[in-house]
């Protein structure tokens, strides 16, 4: 019933390393996605108990040989050369029914030999978070590893403070990152370097082995990718929190939701994670930054390709500069579905522009202000314009500002744009204060709040009164302004 298959393995150690999970005390399961599960080809539903083995790694599920993969990456601009997966193995790989092969892997299932000083182990706060953030994400069809499993393992680990365990199951197309192949890079392993090239080229993107340079190929791939995903991201608010290298998946998904937040009132350089300091990982650097981590890539590529009239760092410098244009392109599309305009609209970016600028100034709320504006697009009501003025501290220029849009939308409006502008702009999000609510809540052994908002954001369009409860920004007293993984 789930039979897996293991083909990272035939890559040469050490980019993997064969290690079994560490039980758990007393594995309880908290949630399992049946419905993701059903497209992996998991059909029968095991019961409770013995998804809490498994998905603890108590016991591994017929067909899993657990593997710690082995990365390096710069974090926060320093090159650590071995990172790997202290705390993750994976179980194996499954053909979901779509025909394409899934990771799934436990985070939380104790140390391998990679785990340097850390404990193997997951507070059970971040799995709830990367679990609502995720499947969040999913629903609103953002590039996105998935949620299959989190159990509580009865036992405490200690971060600022005791905190009850838990372990994640996580599905993503591959867990390769920009840090897999600086690994192989950094130890000269060129053998590893190319092998690992291949399986990449051969699982997520075939279409580059027929290229004149299949490595040049693969690159431009991943930057295009990499260039829609954070264009998706900044689209939401979202702020990926840790955007290391090891962080940034060469499928381009969004992996690795330690201190992710989604902003409220509109700030470009806004900052949750209690551990960026420099705040290098700002709301508005992520763009950039997606592109330094690319060039990092690229260079681990260097040995691989092909010198043709350009220099080999020539062509890669090309590549590495698509990305501004490219994610630019994503971006205005975004944009234009945003503000229900048409695709080829040209103001679409001016108008985005000064309407961030009114949120930044007025103090607006991103979500809510995008969510009015699907509503006054939608009815051109009076009460509804007077519901957006409400969420800005300026209503007189936030007025001047809707005349100019109007005029834009009104040319372009029809129920397609006006769909294409609901599916942009989310009723609900996965807000800070209301992800910590759960939190509370289950560290006192409360899971309905989770429940409750899994069910709600994971149909983000919704418009249910209990959607709309959860919608609201959070009040002065509520806001959480750190975030911790
Ligand atoms: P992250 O910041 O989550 O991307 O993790 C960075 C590195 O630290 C990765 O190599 C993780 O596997 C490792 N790591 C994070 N937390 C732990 C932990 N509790 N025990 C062992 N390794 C960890
Ligand atoms: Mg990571
Ligand atoms: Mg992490």
């Amino acid at each position: 019933m789930l039979s897996f298959e293991h083909q990272f393995a035939t890559l040469p150690e050490p980019l993997w390393m064969a290690c079994q999970p560490t039980p758990v005390n007393q594995p309880t399961l908290i949630v399992f996605n049946q419905r993701l599960a059903e497209t992996l080809g998991i059909e029968v539903k095991p019961d409770d108990a013995t998804l809490a083995q498994w998905f603890s790694g108590n016991q591994l599920p017929p067909g899993a040989e657990p593997r710690a993969l082995g990365y390096a990456g710069h974090q926060f601009g320093n090159f650590v050369p071995q990172l790997g997966d202290g705390r993750a193995l994976l179980l194996g790989e499954v053909i979901d029914q779509h025909g394409i092969r899934r990771d799934v892997q436990l985070k939380g299932s104790g140390r391998t030999p990679f785990s340097r000083g850390g404990d193997g182990r997951s507070p059970l706060g971040p799995v709830l978070r990367e679990y609502l953030v995720s499947e969040f994400m999913a629903a609103m069809g953002v590039p996105t590893t998935r949620a299959l499993a989190a159990v509580s393992t009865g036992e405490r680990v200690v971060r600022q403070l005791p905190e009850p365990g838990a372990v994640f199951t996580r599905v993503a197309s591959s867990h390769i990152r920009v840090g897999t192949f600086q690994f192989a890079a950094v130890r000269r392993d060129e053998a590893a370097l190319k092998a690992l090239a291949d399986h990449v080229i051969a699982r997520h993107y075939p279409e580059a082995a027929s290229a004149d340079d299949p490595y040049l190929a693969l690159l431009e791939a991943v930057v295009a990718r990499q260039a829609a995903l954070v264009a998706r991201w900044m689209s939401l608010g979202f702020i990926h929190g840790v955007m290391n290298t090891d962080n940034c998946s060469i499928a381009g998904e969004t992996i690795d939701y330690g201190p992710c937040a989604f902003m409220e009132q509109f700030d470009p350089q806004k900052v949750f994670s209690s551990i960026d300091q420099g705040k290098r990982y700002a709301f508005d650097n992520q763009p950039a930054i997606a592109q330094w981590n690319l060039a990092r890539f690229a260079e681990t590529l260097l040995p691989l390709m092909r010198e043709e009239g350009d220099t080999v760092v020539e062509q890669a410098t090309d590549s590495i500069r698509r990305f501004g244009p490219l994610f630019d392109a994503e971006q205005c599309r975004l944009h234009a579905d945003k503000l229900g305009l048409a695709p080829e609209s040209d103001q679409a970016d001016p108008l985005m522009k000064a309407l961030k600028s009114q949120m930044h100034q007025g103090r607006m709320d991103m979500t809510a202000t995008f969510d009015a504006l699907t509503h006054y697009a939608s009815t051109s009501s009076e009460l509804h314009k007077e519901a957006l003025l409400a969420l800005t501290t300026q209503p007189n220029e936030l007025a001047a500002w809707l005349d100019q849009w109007q005029a834009a939308q009104v040319a372009s409006q029809d129920s397609e744009r006006l769909d294409a502008m609901r599916r942009a702009n989310p009723v609900v999000i996965p807000r800070n204060h209301r992800v910590q609510e759960v939190i509370d809540a289950a560290y006192e052994g409360n899971f309905a709040p989770f429940h409750t908002l899994l069910a709600v954001v994971t149909q983000p369009f919704d418009e249910s009164a209990e959607a709309r409860r959860l919608a609201a920004p959070a009040t002065e007293n509520e806001q959480v302004l750190r975030t911790f993984c």
